[in-house]
């Protein structure tokens, strides 16, 4: 939805906080036998994500009334603040891990929002950076660039995948 600035930027210090905070916590729960275990969690999540932004994009963004014409300005207006306020990406994230600490306990459940949050937020920082930056060609970012302004000017159906190519290239919507 349309944001204010404030509310556009707060992700950016929000989710750092919140990400360092239950980090701490997590590996304080999980103590330094289950460390690596914990750690491992933390990066199979944040792998987890990027099939999750592809899912989200894919399916949700393009296809749920209201919410595709959320985003359908976004494809026009690429760079006024709309996007998904703080607290609900953060009321969404605190059930997925109030879900998971119910059944495997808290430091299962840290390690999952963390590695959810962490991609989530490299998520929302690559896309901030891709519409309002000018990466030098070649480069990881260039790239992200252009195959993200091919999904919103020429191909909508192609590229959904924004911090990855991976999920677009195994399900056949990968487009250069
Ligand atoms: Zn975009
Ligand atoms: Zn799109």
């Amino acid at each position: 939805m349309q944001l204010g600035l404030i509310g556009y930027y707060s992700d950016f210090v929000v989710y750092p906080l919140v990400i360092a905070l239950l980090g701490v916590a997590g590996l304080i729960e999980a103590g330094e036998e289950s460390a690596p275990e914990w750690i491992g969690t933390v990066l199979l999540c944040l792998g987890l994500w990027t099939l999750i932004e592809y899912v989200l994009h894919r399916f949700v963004l393009h296809h749920i009334p209201w919410i595709k014409d959320l985003h359908d300005r976004h494809h026009v207006e690429e760079r006024s603040p709309v996007g998904t306020p703080t607290w609900l990406s953060l009321g969404v994230h605190a059930l997925i891990g109030l879900a998971v600490w119910l059944v495997f306990g808290f430091a299962a459940a840290s390690a999952v929002s963390c590695g959810l949050m962490l991609g989530y937020l490299w998520y929302i920082s690559v896309h901030h950076m891709i519409h309002h930056w000018h990466p030098s060609h070649p480069s990881y970012l260039y790239t992200l660039k252009r195959r993200h302004a091919v999904h919103h000017h020429v191909d909508d159906t192609a590229n959904f995948g924004v911090t990855s190519i991976v999920w677009d290239r195994v399900f056949g919507t990968a487009r250069l």
